[in-house]
């Protein structure tokens, strides 16, 4: 599947020359069977071409965000974070990971609408870019439990570009009316 994926790229991605840099992805999923898609989605990544030492953390479930808010009555999320080392371009991870959104049926039709596979890159090595098509790191990581507390359980030094220690983060979440 690795080489089907790549053959969608113009560029010989495995000729690119980028340092090593650690990378985290948010997994999420509130449809279909949830913990085997991002089982399925870890092996995935595991096998992206220039990804090595992917680290997974266990899944959490958490109630769906819609932009009213909170709902429960829309089916809960199973999410999870994944630590990896890699040396593909950032743009270039990202089309991967919205390949694999692809393979596992994700549509994107309203906002936060329900799906069976996101695939959030939280962050890329130091990097900060404002850029709409990729915004580094996640603009919406820092006030996410469910994208904080995964990632904390795999890295307890975990850091988010320019934001601070992720375990501050999650505090400073606990102390929001
Ligand atoms: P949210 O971004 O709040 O988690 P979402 O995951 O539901 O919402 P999507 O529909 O999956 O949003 O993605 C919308 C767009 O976000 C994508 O087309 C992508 O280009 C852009 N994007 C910007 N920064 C990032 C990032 N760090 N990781 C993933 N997608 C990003
Ligand atoms: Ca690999
Ligand atoms: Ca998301
Ligand atoms: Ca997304």
């Amino acid at each position: 599947m690795n080489r089907r994926l790549a053959e969608g790229f113009s560029a010989d991605i495995t000729r690119t020359e980028h340092p090593a840099v650690r990378a985290v992805v948010a997994l999420g999923a509130n449809l279909g069977d949830r913990a085997a898609t991002l089982d399925a989605a870890i092996s995935e990544l595991e096998r992206l071409p220039l990804v090595d030492a992917v680290r997974a953390s266990a899944a959490v479930e958490s109630v769906a965000v819609k932009p009213d808010g909170p709902d429960a009555d829309a089916p809960a999320y199973l999410n999870a974070v994944a630590i990896l080392t890699t040396r593909l371009a950032p743009s270039v991870l990202l089309a991967f990971l919205q390949a694999i959104e692809a393979r596992h049926g994700r549509e994107r039709r309203e906002r936060w609408g329900d799906r069976t596979l996101d695939l959030d890159l939280i962050a890329y090595g130091e990097v900060v870019s404002s850029d709409a098509v990729l915004t580094l790191p996640h603009p919406r990581a820092a006030e996410r439990d469910f994208v904080l507390v995964p990632w904390l359980s795999i890295d307890p030094d975990a850091e988010l570009p320019g934001r601070g220690r992720v375990d501050e983060l999650i505090a400073r979440l606990g102390d929001a009316p």
